[in-house]
């Protein structure tokens, strides 16, 4: 091939390279300046105080957590679909949850329901170290590979029914369920650690209530947080509990 061609092509192709890496790094900072705003309007200005919630979410990058089609939707205010019929949680329900566990670089933590693998980094930012279960295999194990890629070196994923808790790691210093039983299962009763907390929510399928519940001298004092709505907590053959 002569020069006279080979040069001017090369020329574009290195033109189009540059313009493909500034695109995409905008859209990085793009993304952060969304997740700036997500913790000033939707977070911070509904009361979430706790510094370590606040930087960890200002941290994680919610849109990894989503399928490319909902990635400019990431830091909205409502949940979003990621796949197999459930939800990643909206942005401040996933704050709330966190700061009434009053956690620190101490805790181990168990969550129940670990989707998009979102609110298990936003824990494993937090805390000692996560042991999360999802119930749908193409769930756990994406979840479980992301979060690997990401570099998190703190987190358990497992593939299982979380019904069960995780007896192998117990007791716990805080338990959250990302999706809603109709009773309290008596598994994680007993895997919480004195002086642990829970946060779960509780009911029918569209009348939940976000209970969190405090184990004093072996006995669980229970607070009502507010209503919501999460997908059931399932049995391994789809039924809800
Ligand atoms: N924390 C998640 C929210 C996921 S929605 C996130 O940040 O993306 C709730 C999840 O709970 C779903 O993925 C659902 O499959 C899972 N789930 C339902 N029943 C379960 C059970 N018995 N054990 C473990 N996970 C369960």
């Amino acid at each position: 091939m002569k020069w006279t061609y080979l040069v001017p092509g090369m020329i574009a192709f290195l033109m189009f390279s540059a313009l493909t890496v500034e695109a995409a790094s905008s859209s990085l900072q793009n993304f952060e300046k969304q997740r700036e705003r997500m913790v000033s309007v939707q977070i911070k200005a509904r009361g979430i105080t706790d510094e370590n919630v606040l930087k960890a979410m200002r941290r994680v990058e919610r849109h990894r957590f989503v399928d490319q089609q909902y990635r400019r939707h990431a830091y909205e205010d409502y949940p979003l679909p990621i796949g197999e019929g459930q939800t990643i949680s909206q942005p401040y329900i996933v704050a709330l949850m966190t700061q009434v566990l009053n956690l620190d670089d101490t805790k181990k933590v168990l969550e129940i329901g670990s989707g998009s693998g979102y609110q298990t980094a936003v824990l494993a930012e937090i805390c000692h170290s996560v042991y999360t279960i999802e119930v749908i295999d193409a769930l756990g194990k994406r979840a479980a590979k992301l979060l690997a890629d990401m570099g998190y070196g703190n987190i358990k994923v497992k593939v299982g029914d979380g019904y069960q808790g995780w007896e192998k790691y117990s007791p716990f210093d805080a338990i959250i369920v990302t999706c809603a039983p109709t009773h309290v299962p008596q598994a994680l009763k007993e895997q919480l650690a004195e002086g642990g907390r829970m946060i779960i929510p509780v009911g029918e399928q569209f009348a939940q209530e976000l209970v969190l519940l405090t184990k004093q001298k072996g006995k669980l004092m229970k607070d009502a947080v507010i209503p919501v709505r999460f997908v059931p907590m399932m049995r391994r053959d789809g039924k809800p509990y």
